[in-house]
């Protein structure tokens, strides 16, 4: 049997986990051609040694700090500029599971690949907006999204009921979905980098406890799907066991159900459904807690009236939201600014953006840069 050739471009990351632990069980229909990392080059040469990768890529400047590793095994990649290099004629897959907006560059190279791209990063696909599935059909590279919400969604709609009349995407609520706004104003670093289902990178547990993970989902959606503001929506549900319903005209919903474990998505990507089993996925929905829904409540969680907000406004606007995120959140992890503030922060700086500069309809990704530039320059944070 040929095996499939995967590329994992952030394979030291919790996304990264989750494709190795399939790619374990499935050694013999997977191969790993090539995998990346930012600064962690020791988990990483673990990984290539383990699964037998040539090809390993990573940030230049972790070298320094890591001069004892040898590396005359592998093919290096030494920069993310280089890394769309490590897809060949034989990859089959490639998976893009770097974080945030960084990667930009590297994702509009690979959307020209033509290849099956497994895509969890959603902030590169809220700032190429309409462009992301411009690219995608141009160059024929087919699109999974890995997203449990969108891998949902992607499978549903290949059910062919008939044309949807709104998608709802669920929320499990992150950490401090019950908190009051006194209780808000007093989370922690350490309290907010802590999901209580999932077990994810540092950046999107911050995003799931301020609700801007929620907000970023819907406008994902937006683009991968083609929807406008009044067709999407979320609700919360703690028991994260039903991802995404998609709603039909006649009072019909219908839903995918499976627990809360990324090698869920994932596996679809190298499975068809009927062809992947794992007795540890298997759901009895007798044996589940109670199924319970909730509307979000968007005065403790504003995030997602400005999301609808800048959704409305289209051009430049979701993206200002995405790199606003970026900016505060990082400063939020250095513990530079309080939680509360980082949404609070978006909402000031957006106002402030638009009344200094006008939208604009379709951003190049020279617009995009300029934007980037202004909000560098003019950041407000509290001082
Ligand atoms: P992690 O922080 O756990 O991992 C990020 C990965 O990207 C690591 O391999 C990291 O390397 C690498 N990386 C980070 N910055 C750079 C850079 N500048 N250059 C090269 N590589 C870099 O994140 P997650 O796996 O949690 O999330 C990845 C993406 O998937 C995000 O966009 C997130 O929104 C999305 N996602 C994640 C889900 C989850 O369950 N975790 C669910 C749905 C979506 P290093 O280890 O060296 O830092
Ligand atoms: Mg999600």
């Amino acid at each position: 049997m040929k095996k499939i050739n995967t590329v994992i471009y952030g394979a030291t990351g919790s996304i990264g986990d989750s494709v190795l632990s399939i790619v374990r069980e499935n050694k013999q229909a997977i191969n790993i051609e090539g995998v990346t990392c930012d600064t962690n080059l020791k988990k990483l040469c673990r990984i290539a040694k383990f699964y037998n990768v040539k090809k390993i890529g990573f940030n230049e400047k972790s070298i320094s700090s890591n001069k004892k590793i040898n590396l005359n095994d592998y093919k290096v990649f030494d920069d993310i500029s280089n890394f769309h290099q490590m897809i060949s004629n034989k990859t089959d897959i490639v998976i893009f599971a770097i974080s945030g907006l960084l990667p930009l560059q590297l994702l509009l190279k690979i959307l020209r690949s033509g290849k099956k791209i497994g895509i969890a990063n959603k902030e590169c696909i809220i700032t190429l907006g309409s462009k992301f599935n411009y690219f995608s059909k141009k160059y024929s590279t087919k699109i999974i999204p890995l997203d449990s919400e969108h891998n949902s969604i992607y499978h549903l709609l290949s059910d062919k009921l008939g044309k949807p009349k709104s998608i709802t995407i669920t929320a499990s609520g992150g950490p401090f979905f019950k908190f009051n706004k006194r209780q808000l104003n007093n989370v922690k670093l350490s309290q907010a980098v802590r999901h209580p289902i999932w077990n994810m990178g540092k950046k999107i547990s911050v995003d799931s406890a301020t609700m801007m993970n929620k907000a970023l989902e819907i406008i994902e959606a937006k683009y991968l799907f083609d929807l406008n503001h009044q067709e999407i929506n979320a609700i919360i549900h703690p028991q994260a066991i039903v991802h995404a319903l998609i709603n039909y005209e006649n009072g019909t919903s219908t839903a995918i159900l499976n627990k809360p474990d990324m090698r869920i998505p994932i596996s679809s990507l190298f499975f068809n459904f009927n062809k992947f089993s794992s007795k540890e996925f298997l759901l009895d929905l007798t044996k589940t807690p109670n199924l319970e829904f909730f509307n979000i409540d968007q005065k403790r969680f504003p995030a997602l009236r400005i999301c609808f907000q800048v959704m409305k406004m289209g051009g430049a606007a979701p993206h200002i939201f995405n790199y606003l995120n970026e900016l505060l959140v990082d400063l939020f992890l250095q513990n530079r600014i309080k939680f509360i503030d980082i949404v609070k922060f978006i909402e000031i700086n957006l106002d402030m953006y638009f009344r200094n500069n006008s939208n604009i309809s379709d951003p190049t990704l020279v617009d995009l840069k300029n934007i980037n530039n202004w909000i560098d320059n003019n950041l407000y944070t509290g001082n």
